[in-house]
C-alpha cells in the first residue's frame, strides 16, 4: 500500500462509516473516498424506531461520528451520490451522473432496503416504510396523539415502532400474517411474552391476517383491507416486512450472490479486490458453520474490522458470537447466537417479572443462542458459553441459585 492506492466505499451507512474509521485507526496511508446516496454523512439506524422516534434523542446524536472526522481523516466523501455500475476489468466505479472513479480496492457496504409490499394503495399518502432518516421523519410528524397507526409486520421494527407509537399517544394495530409476532426471529416463548406485553400497552394485534390492500380517501391512507375481508380504519400504515439485501450492483458485476453478496471471513467477495461488508452480505458464521445474511450493527462493525485488518494487513479479528438487541417499553431484549440445529431450550428467570431469558441448546448440551429479556448477566455469558462450546447442565441453567459466573 502507498499514498496513491485508492479505496472506493459504496455505501455511507453503518458499516461504510465505520470501515473508514477503521482503515484510518489502522494506518491506512491510501485515498479513501466514501460515496453514499443520503445526503447526510454515516449516521445510526436503530434510534429510528426507538429514543429518536419518541423525541428522547437529538438528530445530531444520531451521526455515527462528527462531521468534520472526514475532513479531518482525509477522506473524500460523496453524498447524494448513487453508485450505477461496477467494471470489475478496468477497476472503475460509474457514477449516477456517468462520472467514472477508479479503485484499486472496492468495499461495497450498500445495506439493505425495505421489502415492499405489492398491493393495492401500496403508493397512497400516509403509507410509510422505516430505513432511512428521511423515513424516520415522515413517520416521526405523522405520530400525534390520537394517532391511528396500522404497523403491517411483526417484526423488530414494527414492534419498536409500535411501542415508539404508544409512548407519543398514537392508537397502534400491529398485522402479522404468521400464527405469532417475530415468527422468523424469535422463539414462541419470547413471541408470546411480546404478544402480552403489548397489547398490555394497549396494542391490538391481529395474527394470521393477510393484507390483502391499502383503501385511501382522497388519496391519503384510510384503512387496510384484510384477506378475510376485515377493514382496520387508519391515518398511517407503516409497512415493516422485512429488508432485502441491496446486492444488485455486485451481482450485475458478476460478483458470487445468494440473497446477499457472498464473502469469506475476511469480508473478501468472490473478486480478490471488491470487498463487503453489513447488511448487504451473505457471510460465513464461524461459531455455525454455515452462511447467513445477518442485519445488526454489532456485524456491520465486525465486518468493517475484517475489511480494514485484510486491507492494512492486520490479523484479522477473533470470530465474534453474533447478537443484537432491541428495546420495546422499559424491556431490553438481547439475543446473543442463533437458533440453528437447537434441540431444547431451557427457561431461566419467569416472565412475569420481565426479566428472563431463554436458551436454546444442541442435541450434545452446547448452548446455541440465548434470548434475554432485562438479563444482562445471563446475555453476556450466554455470549461465552456459546464462543466456548461447553456442553451444559439443563438443572444448572435453569437454577436462579447458580450464577451465570458459576456456569461459566
Ligand atoms: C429502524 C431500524 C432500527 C434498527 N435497530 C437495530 C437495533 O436495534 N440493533 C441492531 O443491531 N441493528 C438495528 N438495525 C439494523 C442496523 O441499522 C443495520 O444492520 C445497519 O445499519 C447496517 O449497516 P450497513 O452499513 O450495512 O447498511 P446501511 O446502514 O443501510 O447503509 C447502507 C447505505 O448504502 C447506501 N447505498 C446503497 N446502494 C448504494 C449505491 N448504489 N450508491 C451509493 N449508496 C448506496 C444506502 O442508501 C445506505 O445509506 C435497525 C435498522 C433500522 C432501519
Amino acid at each position: 500500500m502507498n499514498e496513491t492506492t485508492r479505496i472506493v466505499i459504496v455505501g455511507a451507512g453503518h458499516a461504510g462509516g465505520s470501515a473508514v474509521a477503521l482503515l484510518r485507526q489502522y494506518g491506512w496511508k491510501g485515498t479513501i473516498t466514501l460515496i453514499g446516496d443520503e445526503p447526510v454523512p454515516p449516521y445510526q439506524r436503530p434510534p429510528l424506531s426507538k429514543a429518536w422516534l419518541k423525541g428522547e434523542a437529538s438528530a445530531e446524536s444520531l451521526a455515527l461520528r462528527p462531521a468534520k472526522f472526514y475532513a479531518d481523516n482525509d477522506v473524500e466523501m460523496r453524498l447524494a451520490t448513487t453508485v450505477a455500475a461496477i467494471d470489475r476489468a478496468g477497476r472503475t466505479v460509474t457514477l449516477a451522473d456517468g462520472e467514472v472513479l477508479a479503485y484499486d480496492h472496492l468495499i461495497l457496504a450498500t445495506g439493505a432496503r425495505a421489502r415492499k409490499l405489492s398491493i393495492p394503495g401500496i403508493d397512497l399518502a400516509g403509507v410509510l416504510e422505516l430505513r432511512s432518516a428521511a423515513d424516520a421523519d415522515k413517520l416521526k410528524a405523522a405520530l400525534l396523539p390520537g394517532t391511528r397507526v396500522a404497523i403491517v409486520g411483526g417484526g423488530y421494527i414494527g414492534l419498536e415502532a409500535a411501542a415508539s407509537a404508544r409512548a407519543l399517544g398514537a392508537e397502534v394495530t400491529i398485522i402479522e400474517r404468521e400464527a405469532r409476532l417475530l415468527a422468523r426471529v424469535a422463539s414462541t416463548s419470547l413471541s408470546a411474552f411480546f404478544d402480552a406485553f403489548h397489547q398490555e400497552q394497549g396494542v391490538a394485534i391481529e395474527l394470521n391476517a393477510d393484507v390483502a390492500a391499502l383503501e385511501g380517501e382522497g388519496g391519503h391512507v384510510s384503512a387496510v383491507r384484510l384477506a378475510d375481508g376485515r377493514a382496520i380504519p387508519c391515518d398511517v400504515a407503516l409497512i415493516g416486512v422485512g429488508a432485502i439485501a441491496n446486492a444488485e450492483l455486485a451481482s450485475a458485476a458478476g460478483i458470487d450472490c445468494a440473497g446477499g453478496i457472498r464473502v469469506d471471513l475476511s469480508a473478501r467477495t468472490s473478486d480478490a479486490s471488491i470487498f463487503a461488508i453489513g447488511d448487504c452480505t451473505h457471510r460465513p458464521l464461524h461459531h455455525y458453520g454455515r452462511e447467513h445474511r445477518l442485519e445488526s450493527v454489532p456485524n456491520a462493525l465486525e465486518q468493517a474490522k475484517q475489511v480494514a485488518s485484510a486491507l492494512t494487513g492486520r490479523k484479522l479479528p477473533a470470530h465474534e458470537v453474533p447478537w443484537f438487541w432491541s428495546d420495546q417499553y422499559n424491556l431490553k431484549l438481547q439475543i446473543a447466537g442463533l437458533s440453528f440445529d437447537t434441540a431444547e431450550t431451557v427457561l431461566r428467570g419467569d416472565p412475569s417479572s420481565n426479566s428472563f431469558a431463554v436458551f436454546h441448546l444442541a442435541a450434545d448440551g452446547c448452548l446455541r443462542s440465548v434470548e434475554a429479556v432485562n438479563a444482562a448477566s445471563e446475555f453476556m455469558a450466554g455470549k461465552m458459553l456459546i464462543a466456548s462450546r461447553k456442553p451444559l447442565a439443563r438443572e444448572r441453567l435453569a437454577d436462579m441459585s447458580v450464577s451465570m459466573k458459576d456456569l461459566l
